[in-house]
């Protein structure tokens, strides 16, 4: 049994990272400042004597003594990560420093969950750790894309520095249960539009792309890491790699929930990515890792999800 913190533990993904780790026999600390994470996604975790709760804000530094640390603490929408962008930024660099700076006094394993928005809008194809990415520092998504950045700069350098055993995780598009009806994300937008009869919102022509990653081979992915040994830092990418443009995931939703729903055209956002797709061999040969759930049947649980929320 080992002792388990997870940072924004609150929130979509934190909160089944929780669950599946209390499962495999584990005490779990979930650490949230409850600014899009929800107690309803932690409630059914209550009564099990191995988890607990701190109501904590990253930006200040905490000491507890635990076995590893997960930092998935940072707001992942964009209308979210864009609300109140200055502290995006002091979420992920100073959020880091802080559990950085925890792992380092305890000498204990911390994985970074960062992003595909490193490569920013790629111009490369699909995305191998190596390429350096191509991202605007002034933009919308800068406060999210730098921030997660500089994050992984801070990673490595207390790892060169310091020693910290780090685990970089560069997440792509992923989704499930949980996500916030309201949090503007493609997959619970089309889902909870599609299932109240509402025009579906496809933003562009459509013809973008992303690559989507049910949240349980994400969790999977994730633990692996986290069990490597010391010398594997990452960053390593988690993420699907079957590609789907925007436009073809509205239809895959209206056929999956029978809507009579439409699809409609909006302004495609400033620096909206124009493709995305994660080259996962390293996940491969280091993790023995691929994602194992069809998009389609991940889509069919989210929809369930949603039916029985709305
Ligand atoms: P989410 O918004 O559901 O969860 C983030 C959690 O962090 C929430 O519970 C929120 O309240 C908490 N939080 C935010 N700022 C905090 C702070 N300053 N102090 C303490 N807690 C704070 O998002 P998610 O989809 O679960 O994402 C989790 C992590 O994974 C994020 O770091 C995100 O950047 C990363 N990620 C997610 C995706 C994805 O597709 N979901 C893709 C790439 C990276
Ligand atoms: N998108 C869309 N309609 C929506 C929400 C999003 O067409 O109602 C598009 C968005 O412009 C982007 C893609 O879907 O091209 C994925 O958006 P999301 O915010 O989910 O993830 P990210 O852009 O961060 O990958």
């Amino acid at each position: 049994m080992k002792r388990i913190l997870i940072t924004g533990g609150a929130g979509f993904i934190g909160s089944h990272l929780c669950e599946r780790l209390l499962k495999e026999g584990n005490e779990v600390i979930c650490l949230d400042n409850f600014f899009t994470g929800r107690k309803d996604n932690i409630r059914h975790l209550f009564d099990n004597s191995n988890f607990e709760v701190i109501r904590h804000d990253i930006i200040e530094p905490i000491l507890l003594e635990v076995d590893q640390i997960y930092n998935l603490a940072c707001p992942a929408s964009p209308i979210h990560y864009q609300y109140n962008p200055v502290k995006t930024v002091k979420t992920s660099v100073m959020g880091a420093i802080n559990m950085l700076g925890l792992a380092k006094r305890i000498r204990v394993p911390i994985l970074q969950a960062s992003t595909s928005e490193v490569y920013g809008d790629p111009l490369v194809h699909p995305q191998k750790e190596d390429y350096w990415g191509n991202v605007n520092c002034l933009g919308l998504r800068s406060c999210y894309d730098e921030g997660k950045r500089v994050a992984e700069s801070l990673f490595f350098n207390y790892h060169r520095q310091n020693k910290v055993k780090i685990k970089v995780v560069r997440i792509f598009n992923t989704f499930g249960p949980r996500m916030l009806e309201n949090d503007g994300r493609v997959v619970s937008n089309f889902i909870v539009q599609a299932l109240r009869g509402k025009d579906i919102t496809v933003y562009g022509d459509g013809s973008q792309t992303r690559s989507f990653c049910y949240i349980d081979d994400l969790l999977e992915g994730f633990i692996r890491m986290m069990d490597t040994p010391d010398d594997v830092t990452g960053p390593i990418n988690m993420g699907n790699p079957t590609e789907f443009t925007i436009k073809e995931l509205a239809e895959k939703i209206i056929k999956l929930t029978g809507t009579a729903s439409k699809i409609i055209y909006k302004p495609l956002p400033v620096d909206d990515p124009t493709r995305r797709r994660p080259d996962i061999s390293l996940a491969k040969q280091t993790l023995g890792w691929e994602p194992k759930v069809p998009v389609e049947e991940g889509l069919k649980n989210t929809i369930e999800y949603f039916r029985s929320k709305l």
